[in-house]
């Protein structure tokens, strides 16, 4: 499996209007906008893009799974949109619960994505950064699974266990030294 990554993209207004031009086409999924807003403390949105849309879309294209923009000022603050875009075929797999041991992994990772990029969207210094947001993530990837209906104690397990599988395939920067996973036995 290729490394991948989930970006934050700070960036200058020009491009700003560039991301938000090509990403006015998107699907949203209450049930999935209501899980980021409880996650990010405000009322947020996630873009689910389609294949064409994800094709259209710059920084999908350029390799990212997942994005939120914003900036951060001269003090250091970040600044985020209310929203976050997704590769094709996260969002639609967090819709329902499914016990297909096939789409274990796929859902997990849904759930990392989903999480970690509203993470970014609460909009505090530290969800600037990579690591301390992925940590974050894992710290709370497992009461995401359960709000979303993954509460039988062994496929609770099993998705904890494919999120550190994702999460050991993050490019370096994600990685917080200090970060404690959560316990998978
Ligand atoms: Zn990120």
């Amino acid at each position: 499996m290729k490394l991948f990554f989930l970006a934050v993209v700070a960036v200058a207004a020009l491009f700003i209007a560039q991301v938000a031009l090509a990403a006015q086409l998107f699907a949203t999924y209450p049930q999935v906008d209501q899980i980021a807003s409880w996650l990010a403390m405000r009322k947020v949105e996630i873009h689910c893009l389609d294949k064409a849309e994800a094709y259209e879309d710059p920084v999908i294209a350029s390799g990212a799974e997942a994005y939120v923009v914003g900036w951060v000022d001269e003090r250091g603050n970040w600044h985020p949109y209310n929203y976050a875009v997704l590769n094709e075929g996260y969002c639609e797999l967090l819709l329902e619960v499914n016990y297909d041991p096939m789409l274990r992994g796929k859902i997990a990772l849904a759930i990392l994505i989903l999480t970690h990029e509203s993470g970014h969207l609460r909009g505090h210094k530290w969800s600037a950064f990579e690591d301390k947001t992925q940590c974050w993530t894992m710290r709370h990837f497992g009461y995401v699974a359960q709000k979303l209906g993954y509460t039988d104690p062994e496929i609770l397990l099993s998705l904890k266990q494919y999120a550190i599988y994702w999460h050991l395939r993050l490019p370096s920067n994600y990685h917080l030294e200090s970060c404690v996973l959560p316990l998978t036995s």
